[in-house]
């Protein structure tokens, strides 16, 4: 089933959203639904409240591999980079964002086991992106104060 993705400014977007305690054939059934959106939205990733569940965790499908993330926190980042983010929640909008470049990720798998990743490039980026969305942040944010005041304006005046 393809899920219908929560568009800027929907307010579960702001939410900061609940740790997964439950690991069940529910959370499995979701997980399969997002990645099926997330590719014919032709994404890289998707995070829970993106698709209306408030639950700490998101999706991401780079390099033909499909990972999941649950519960996840950085626990190292180094380095800093600018790169153009895209996000299914702002159709359209592109905007160059810096971030730190190689981060330490923890976080639980489907089964609930915990696990790390170290990540650089463009899957460091996508981590990033959708983890924020955890904590009800947008890409928006990460711009200086002046720039997101005009994207703001601009993006009143679409919807308007
Ligand atoms: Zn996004």
């Amino acid at each position: 089933m393809i899920l219908e993705i929560k568009k800027y400014p929907d307010s579960i977007l702001r939410r900061k959203s609940e740790k997964v305690r439950v690991f069940d054939e529910k959370l499995r059934r979701l997980c399969a639904e997002m990645f099926e959106t997330l590719k014919i939205n032709k994404g890289l990733g998707l995070a829970a409240p993106q698709i209306g569940k408030s639950l700490s965790f998101f999706i991401v499908e780079f390099n033909d591999k499909r990972l999941i993330f649950i519960n996840p926190e950085i626990i190292k980042k180094e380095g800093e980079e600018i790169f153009e983010e895209g996000c299914l929640s702002f159709p359209g909008l592109f905007l160059k964002i810096k971030r730190p470049k190689r981060i330490e990720v923890k976080y639980q798998d489907l089964d609930g086991q915990e696990r790390k990743i170290k990540a650089d490039g463009i899957l460091a980026r996508v981590i990033q992106h959708e983890l924020d969305h955890l904590d009800g942040i947008l890409f928006i944010d990460r711009l200086s104060w002046l720039k997101k005041i005009s994207l703001i304006k601009k993006l009143k005046k679409m919807r308007a």
